[in-house]
């Protein structure tokens, strides 16, 4: 058992030169953000091992070994878990608190207790007659009592037998206590917390056991009960399953968070691993944070009815203020995780995935299908309620993405609207978002940016798109930064070369996708933007010259700016001509 305090543990992840480190070991050489060497764990002499620095992680893609840096030593040099963390710590320079060789860690004995417990209830489950009715109950929901044994599931009988099986153990009632695991009464008397109910087991990130939560058999209440917190058990900082989850989230770059405890058993007897589900409660900015540590991006799977959006809304702010990605499945109404699973097992619940929208997107979903955006007063509430959505993405580029998005559903200028998500009051409108009256959403009325969005968006389709965009607009054209580097990156089939923030803005754009918007219409008037902006340009150059020529040179410039400016506006006669700073041509 380690010493070593978790929060320790993590710091020293994060200090760790995973690329320092394993480059003793093995050649690494730089394949665009990450290292290729031949693993050396299965002897390979192709560079199938890769380090992933930004995930701290090593992955062979052959032999499919993997982990972080302490597992690099633990699995390359034989070391145990505590030694390993020791000497990457010893490299980064860290310093480990030493406890001394006669501290044991304080909370040994409650993880004994709480151990000993589960034991004692999995076999509950599976022996005792009074659990037949958690059998029966378990039969209900279509589950196997083989299905359900290795993950710990365990019944808590109504009468004292868990005392004095505790007892017989040598679990002394005042770490039960503590664990959790006994309430006092009144009179003074002790009593088990858990009577007559279907125990889920719930792990640290270390994968041992630290609390429970409880189903109810039958009436009673509440409907599930878990642990109090102690000193191992807060429910607001652990999440059910991360401890198997982590891995495949790392694996998938995503995690699945789910409401409740059999949504997550279902998802992962699917074989779909990377679910997660917090302890009962709405999402706390703690758990989020776990999260993020395994993963970059989160589908928010929760009931479709009023109180699951609200629910998933919460979390979506929550993770977004994380920095996270976040996308919302939604459940054909009536359905639960656990109960599409059975119904249609892990293709329909991968079905329901692939769908996922961005949280922001579902969002303006919702609001349209409101018919919020039908009326003056309806775009003003709808603003209301995406506000919190956009101030809640820490992530600029996503900010950025999601103030574009809302200014054109809402036909809100974007410098409006950005300083209201600021929280500057404009004066001239006291506080209020001024709505302009026309442009479609979607269309490129609103933002130059929406033009080169969809022009990316269109790139990302594939062919024939690809080859289209590439010949009709240069790279250079482009005005917004990750747009460009996405452009160029498509081209020329480097995806993998994209900077963090671009590669961010890539997989939001991947993610949204055409939806229902017709690519060719998209084309269409995407190119017709962008050509509107070129003759513009042309116009300014002109304007710039004239002040400097002789007078026959300016009259023929005249002439060439009244040309441009008549192909401007024959190309697209929607386009800013009116706000242009200089004015038309000859005035
Ligand atoms: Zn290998």
């Amino acid at each position: 058992m380690s010493l070593i305090p978790d929060d320790v543990i993590e710091q020293v992840r994060e200090a760790a030169d995973i690329v320092g480190i394993i480059g003793e070991h093995v050649e690494l050489r730089r394949t665009g953000a990450d290292y290729r060497a031949p693993c050396p764990f299965h002897g390979g002499t192709h560079r199938n091992f890769a380090v992933i620095p930004r995930k701290g992680m090593f992955y062979c893609f052959v032999c499919h070994a993997g982990g972080d840096v302490f597992t690099f030593f633990m699995k390359k040099l034989g070391m145990d878990y505590p030694t390993a963390v020791r000497e990457v710590a010893r490299r980064a320079g860290i310093t480990i608190p030493e406890r001394g060789p006669s501290g044991p860690d304080p909370r040994e004995p409650l993880y004994s207790a709480v151990a000993a417990a589960a034991d004692w209830f999995a076999r509950q489950l599976r022996e005792s007659p009074e659990a037949q009715v958690a059998r029966d109950y378990l039969t209900t929901r279509h589950l196997d009592l083989e299905t359900v044994q290795p993950l710990g599931l365990g019944y808590a009988p109504r009468n004292k037998a868990f005392l004095d099986a505790m007892k017989g153990l040598g679990v002394r009632d005042e770490v039960l206590l503590e664990a959790g695991l006994l309430a006092r009464r009144e009179d003074g008397t002790l009593a088990p917390r858990f009577r007559g109910r279907l125990l889920f087991p719930i792990h640290d990130v270390r994968a041992r056991v630290v609390g429970f939560g409880g189903r109810i058999l039958g009436e009673g209440e509440p409907k599930y009960l878990n642990s109090p917190d102690t000193p191992i058990f807060h429910k607001g900082k652990l999440l059910y399953n991360l401890h198997v989850a982590k891995h495949a989230m790392r694996k998938a770059e995503r995690a699945i968070l789910v409401e409740g405890y059999f949504d997550a058993l279902r998802l992962s007897l699917a074989g779909i691993e990377e679910v997660v589900a917090p302890l009962g409660t709405g999402l706390t900015p703690e758990q989020a944070q776990l999260v993020k540590r395994h993963a970059p991006h989160v589908i928010l799977l929760y009931d479709s009815d009023e109180p699951g959006l609200r629910a998933t809304f919460r979390a979506g702010d929550e993770l977004l203020r994380e920095g996270l990605r976040v996308s919302v499945a939604t459940l054909p109404a009536g359905e639960d995780p656990d109960t599409l699973g059975q119904k249609k097992g892990a293709a329909g619940i991968e079905e329901i995935l692939k769908d996922a929208v961005d949280v922001l997107e579902r969002k303006i979903q919702i609001l349209d299908r409101k018919g919020f955006f039908g009326t003056l007063p309806g775009r003003r509430r709808a603003l209301d309620r995406l506000l919190p959505t956009i101030r809640a993405a820490k992530d600029p580029i996503t900010r950025e993405l999601y103030i574009s998005r809302v200014a054109e559903a809402a036909g809100v200028r974007k410098d409006v609207l950005e300083r209201e998500v600021g929280g500057q009051a404009d004066r001239r409108t006291g506080g209020q978002v001024k709505l302009l009256s026309g442009g479609p959403p979607d269309g490129p009325t609103a933002l130059p940016s929406s033009a080169e969005k969809a022009l990316v968006l269109l790139m990302l389709e594939g062919e024939p798109w690809k080859s289209r965009v590439v010949d009709a607009v240069d790279p250079e054209e482009l005005e917004f930064p990750p747009y460009r580097a996405v452009f160029e990156s498509v081209a020329d089939d480097a995806v993998l070369a994209l900077d963090d923030t671009s590669a961010r803005a890539y997989e939001q754009l991947k993610a949204e996708g055409l939806g229902r918007r017709d690519p060719n219409e998209m084309y269409e008037l995407a190119v017709n933007w962008m050509e509107a902006r070129r003759l513009e340009r042309q116009l300014e150059q002109l304007d710039d010259q004239l002040p400097f020529e002789s007078p026959e040179r300016q009259a023929s410039l005249i002439a060439e700016k009244r040309r441009v400016f008549d192909e401007l506006r024959k190309r697209y006669p929607r386009y800013k001509i009116a706000k242009r700073r200089r004015g038309a041509p000859g005035t």
